[in-house]
């Protein structure tokens, strides 16, 4: 252990973030690059190396956080990253862009500001790439099995990498012209840059694993041809069947899901279009969800020069301290929190009609209204107590031209055919049914990821992958030796 009492001489201290003025000039991420790793020795000092650490138990990938925020505050960064990639395929994805669980679970943050895992995460994942010690590790042999991995988000490259570099001959499908599912299309540049993701795929590809995009499974490959293939098939589609908000006025035009507005975002980033078709430039946009992605749209939509930028969310504003009954340690609480989308907006005073910091909070939508061309123009929403009961007098009418629907997944997108063509079942929550092996009904045919497990985590979904791999390698040669993080079942920790 470094220093025993270092969570006695050094506070918590965070990555900084750029100026909010500047970021928001461009698309890059939002953190000073070169800031954290000054402070990050320091930082992973504060880790008192409990007996039982729930920060440990608290993330899903059971990452070794102790072990290697020992080895950071020894300036031992090459054991770290070992002790890091043991568990975790993608901590530069993890420690850029996971809500950190194991920060709420720190004993520390019992009665301090927890250490701060998530960038101890980052410092070193980035160190991994700085020192070149991400090395491709393809496979001594190969094991004569095929494997075919539809969907590339992190779960299908999570298990797609574990499987290659256990000598199984790995093919992943892709509907999209890219590869990285949200990853790429989905979560903003500003949260992560893509070159993360480019590197990876150039690790796994030197290991061996076969990419190939724009394949549509269930329709461009059908399921039938994809099980004569393939000794094996793991099903990790994502959960992107999104909400609708069937309200009056929802036909008009400038009213859109989020998840068609912040892909076209990412294709400007990537130079495929020179500008957003949908863009909020110069226009009063809406969104209606209080969640992550609603945020996204938030800070796409400040990027690109909106007039002005609401987030509707129908809960209350959560208290900035933890419900010690509810929500008590170590559970991840409901707790207000700061994006740095939400940042941007209250500095730069986007809504002056919300609550705060662009939020406006218990309001829920009535109707859209617009003018004689069919484009939406006003936003109607009432006020809500906590049982969503509409507040007498409490109408009020927003300035919407741009309309973003932040309203969540309900499951598995069914327009491919692919559930259909496998013959796969659902279960009563709308996802891939599957057993306690991560296989579905259809021999061989496993599911993973936000398609089985619901919307979920990118650490979530890497712990799907690294498990449903174990489970394929087992089916394919009878044992396995690939770690298998959780169980389908397991959920976050809950009081
Ligand atoms: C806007 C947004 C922002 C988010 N931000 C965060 C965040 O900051 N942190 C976090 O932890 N989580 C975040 N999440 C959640 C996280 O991205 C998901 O939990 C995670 O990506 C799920 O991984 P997955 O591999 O299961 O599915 P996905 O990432 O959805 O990937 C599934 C892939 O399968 C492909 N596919 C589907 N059907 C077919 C088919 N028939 N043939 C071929 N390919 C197919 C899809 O095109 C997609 O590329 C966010 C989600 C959204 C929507
Ligand atoms: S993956 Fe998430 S929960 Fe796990 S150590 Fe990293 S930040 Fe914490």
């Amino acid at each position: 252990m470094g220093d025993p009492k270092g969570f006695l001489t050094a506070g918590r201290e965070d990555w900084p973030r750029r100026p909010v003025a500047e970021r928001v000039r461009d698309w890059q991420e939002v953190y000073v690059p070169g800031a954290l790793l000054p402070i990050i020795s320091r930082q992973a000092d504060r880790c008192m190396d409990c007996g039982v650490p729930f920060c440990h138990q608290a993330c899903p990938l059971g990452n070794l956080i102790p072990e290697w925020n020992d080895l950071v505050a020894r300036a031992d960064w090459w054991t770290a990253a070992d002790r890091l990639h043991a568990t975790n395929n993608f901590p530069e994805f993890t420690g850029r862009l996971c809500p950190a669980p194991c920060e709420a679970g720190c004993v520390l943050a019992i009665n301090q500001p927890a250490v701060t895992i998530k960038n101890v995460e980052v410092a070193i994942a980035d160190r991994i790439w700085a020192e070149g010690w991400a090395v491709p590790q393809p496979p001594d042999r190969l094991s004569g099995k095929t494997v075919a991995v539809v969907g590339s988000g992190p779960t299908g490259l999570a298990a797609a990498q574990q499987l290659t570099r256990a000598g199984h001959t790995v093919v992943v499908y892709e509907k999209d012209d890219r590869i990285g599912g949200l990853l790429r299309y989905g979560i903003p540049e500003f949260k992560m840059g893509k070159v993360h993701l480019e590197r990876r795929l150039g690790q796994m590809e030197a290991e061996g694993t076969r990419f190939r995009t724009s394949v549509t499974v269930g329709r461009d490959l059908t399921a039938e041809e994809l099980r004569r293939r393939y000794d094996a098939v793991l099903v990790a589609t994502g959960a992107t069947a999104w909400r609708e908000l069937p309200l009056p006025g929802r036909e008009l035009q400038g009213i859109h899901q989020a998840m068609e507005y912040l892909p076209l975002a990412n294709k400007v980033c990537e130079g495929d279009l020179p500008a957003n078709p949908l863009t909020a430039e110069g226009r009063h946009v809406v969104i209606i969800g209080g969640g992550d992605t609603g945020a996204d749209c938030l800070g796409t939509a400040v990027r690109e020069g909106a007039a002005s930028v609401t987030q509707l969310d129908i809960y209350p504003q959560p208290s900035p301290e933890r419900d010690e009954t509810a929500d008590p340690w170590p559970v991840y609480p409901k707790v207000y929190r700061l994006s740095a989308a939400h940042e941007e907006a209250r500095d730069l005073e986007t809504a002056p009609l919300a609550d705060a910091d662009a939020r406006l909070f218990r309001a829920s939508t009535l109707r859209f209204t617009g003018d004689e061309q069919g484009r939406v123009r006003e936003l109607h929403l009432v006020e809500v107590d906590t049982e969503r009961r509409p507040q007498r007098g409490s109408e009020r009418v927003l300035p919407a031209d741009l309309v973003l629907l932040a309203l969540g997944f309900s499951g598995p997108d069914r327009s491919d055919g692919l559930v259909e063509g496998l013959g796969l079942e659902l279960d009563g929550r709308g996802v891939l049914a599957r057993d306690a092996g991560f296989a579905t009904r259809v021999p061989g045919v496993f599911a993973a990821g936000d398609a089985a497990r619901g919307q979920s985590l990118i650490v979530w979904a890497i712990a799907e992958g690294r498990a449903a791999a174990a489970a394929i390698d087992r089916h394919l040669t009878g044992g396995t030796t690939l770690p298998s993080p959780i169980r389908p079942t397991d959920r976050p920790l809950t009081a």
